[in-house]
């Protein structure tokens, strides 16, 4: 803010025959973003914009760098005056986060109110997938990540056929209830043999997790119990 006041103050203020101004700053990281066009905070696009306007008055100001204050006269005269200004409730505040940082804040806001209107959704998807990271199978085959997709989707060919021929919703043939996938993955009693041989989760969000082990673990049960090419 300093330096803003400074440099507006030479542009403004100063008479147009005067050319040459030097500004001595103890602040290295603001005198270096001056330097910068990336990513600066508003208060440096601001300080540059001043500097250019009274560059075209033909007035050349220079920045030096002077580390601390000490023995320079009128400084303790500018920290005075900076604390003043800090202390004042009619300083203007301008902002100081870079473009970028405002950048990350909206899309951080936006992935929460997403994330949170994801949770309370009430299908089959969420219930298996609590958020909205992309979930992806680099261990499974093309055919593999389509199985996998229908049983977190919960529409599968086993289950669904039925609406095209328009039968009734299937049955299992070993339970006598409603065939789903929560049945064929985590209940039916006859699967429990290799449901137990591959390590399937009694939890259907975890069965069909994202975890690598799990989804081929999930895939040689599938295959083993028969329904590999069913779903
Ligand atoms: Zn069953």
């Amino acid at each position: 803010m300093a330096l803003y006041k400074a440099v507006k103050y030479i542009h403004t203020e100063y008479a147009n025959h005067q050319t040459k101004f030097i500004i001595l700053s103890d602040s290295l990281s603001n005198l270096i973003a001056i330097t910068s066009t990336r990513n600066q905070p508003d208060i440096t696009k601001l300080i540059q914009e001043e500097s250019l306007l009274a560059e075209k008055k033909n007035k050349h100001i220079h920045f030096v760098w002077i580390p601390g204050h000490i023995g320079i006269p009128g400084n303790e005269m500018a920290d005075q005056e900076a604390h003043n200004a800090i202390a004042s409730t009619s300083t203007v505040i301008i902002n100081s986060i870079t473009f970028t940082d405002a950048k990350n804040e909206i899309i951080s806001h936006l992935y929460n109110k997403w994330h949170s209107h994801w949770r309370k959704l009430n299908t089959k998807l969420n219930k298996i997938k609590n958020n909205i990271n992309p979930w992806k199978n680099p261990e499974l085959n093309r055919k593999e990540e389509t199985i996998i997709n229908h049983l977190r989707i919960g529409h599968t060919h086993l289950m669904h056929s039925y609406l095209m021929s328009k039968d009734e919703p299937p049955l299992c043939d070993s339970c006598s209830v409603l065939l789903t996938v929560n049945h064929i993955i985590t209940e039916c009693n006859k699967y429990n043999q290799y449901r137990n041989q591959f390590h399937i989760s009694e939890q259907i969000c975890q069965a069909l997790g994202p975890n690598p082990q799990d989804e081929k673990n999930l895939m040689l049960f599938l295959k083993k119990t028969e329904l590999y090419n069913l779903i």
